[in-house]
């Protein structure tokens, strides 16, 4: 039995049931080196292959390509560096502010290809600026680059308008979508939507770390950044992660169907408890009546309590939340997602960032509301500016 509650899913998961058998499996069955030419290593590749298959099925993608990676920061690298490094002429890379450090921290090495890099501007509640991106789309537009879903404050972005706009303003500009924090919980058509490319990555859907997927068309160009044996069609050398990917293809198999409506209620259910309980409660990101309100992440500032000492607080009671983005956590700084929103300081330093996953249950929501209500009426009178 768990004695804690992890409210961390964008961190990392726990490995499911169904990946946990299907790791034993392969390292048990199919552990052979998939480009052998002998039978368990063909029986090998052919599972690698049906994996392939359903994570495409699962994207709305069945005819377009798939390469496995070791991660979403590798797909996404992948996605950005490998397609740029296609194009001959130099031009305008576009990136949203909310982006991810895996595409955010690329920004030196787009310029070394000698393109330059701008920002699409984040509104207050997380997403892409359609009318400021509208005014930087022309022709000298080579790749715009959006998250399906923020990490930090959960914003749905509005790709749809981004896709047709392009259409119409930057028709050769290719579209690079991360969606590390939508795969599974958010719905996505790669195919019907018209972007180019599509990054995931297994830890975020209860499949082992080290494990990520790139999706793109079969008609869009992508040139390796790493050198070696081949595999993956010379797009990913080194040997596949047999291991990781069919955790990856029982990860997929097995997310529950209802997922996103049963996480999507939980967080009506916390933000409707924390907005009860505290008043000065402030929600980070969009409304939860918004279509740009994803099922799992709630963002929440509980000022003047900073973020740090409520998840000191809570952990004591073995609920496990985040102060920001995992990936940033260790770092003293004020969330850069958090201030392209336009948050005070203030209020950026209380966000504190509950992530939900289809197993969170509503006794564990209940718990932690009173939990933060307990917490906060102590911190808020000790908390001094
Ligand atoms: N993109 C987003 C939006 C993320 O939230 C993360 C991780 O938190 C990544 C990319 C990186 O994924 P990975 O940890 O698999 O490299």
């Amino acid at each position: 039995m768990q004695t804690f509650i992890y409210l961390d899913n964008s961190a990392t998961t726990q490995p499911s049931e169904p990946v946990i058998q299907a790791v034993e499996h392969a390292m048990r069955e199919s552990w052979f080196n998939p480009s052998a030419l002998y039978k368990p290593s063909m029986e090998t590749q052919k599972e690698v292959e049906a994996v392939r298959r359903t994570v495409l099925h699962a994207a709305g993608a069945d005819n377009d390509s798939l390469v496995f990676t070791s991660c979403g920061t590798e797909a996404d690298n992948l996605a950005v560096l490998g397609h740029l490094k296609t194009r001959r002429s130099s031009g305008r890379v576009l990136i949203f502010a909310g982006e991810h450090p895996a595409v955010s921290a690329c920004t030196q090495a787009i310029e070394r290809l000698g393109y330059t890099v701008e920002t699409i501007a984040a509104g207050p509640d997380g997403c892409a600026d359609l009318e400021q991106l509208e005014k930087q789309l022309d022709s000298t537009v080579a790749m715009i680059v959006i998250m399906q879903v923020n990490n930090e404050s959960g914003a749905i972005q509005p790709l749809q308008e981004i896709c047709a706009m392009r259409d119409r303003l930057a028709p050769s500009a290719a579209i690079h979508v991360d969606g590390v924090q939508g795969f599974l919980r958010v719905p996505i058509q790669f195919h019907r939507l018209g972007i180019q490319s599509y990054a995931l990555s297994g830890h975020k859907i209860h499949a082992l770390k080290g494990i990520g997927a790139l999706i793109f068309r079969k008609d869009h160009k992508i040139a390796s950044i790493g050198y070696g044996g081949g595999q993956e069609n010379g797009l990913r050398s080194g040997t596949e992660n047999t291991v990781g990917i069919l955790s990856l293809g029982a990860a997929v198999e097995h997310y529950p169907a209802h997922g996103a409506e049963w996480m999507m209620e939980r967080k009506r259910q916390l933000w409707a408890g924390i907005s009860n309980a505290i008043p000065e409660a402030k929600l980070n990101g969009p409304q939860l009546d918004s279509p740009a309100c994803c099922p799992h992440i709630l963002n929440v500032s509980l000022m003047p309590v900073r973020s740090q000492t409520m998840l000191f607080a809570l952990e004591g009671d073995g609920i496990f939340v985040s102060a920001g983005s995992a990936c940033a956590s260790h770092k003293q700084k004020i969330s850069p997602v958090l201030s392209s929103m336009g948050l005070s300081t203030q209020q950026a330093d209380s966000a504190l960032r509950f992530s939900l996953s289809p197993q969170t249950s509503e006794e564990d929501i209940d718990f932690t509301i009173e939990r933060v209500r307990v917490h906060y009426q102590m911190l808020k009178a000790y908390t001094r500016r």
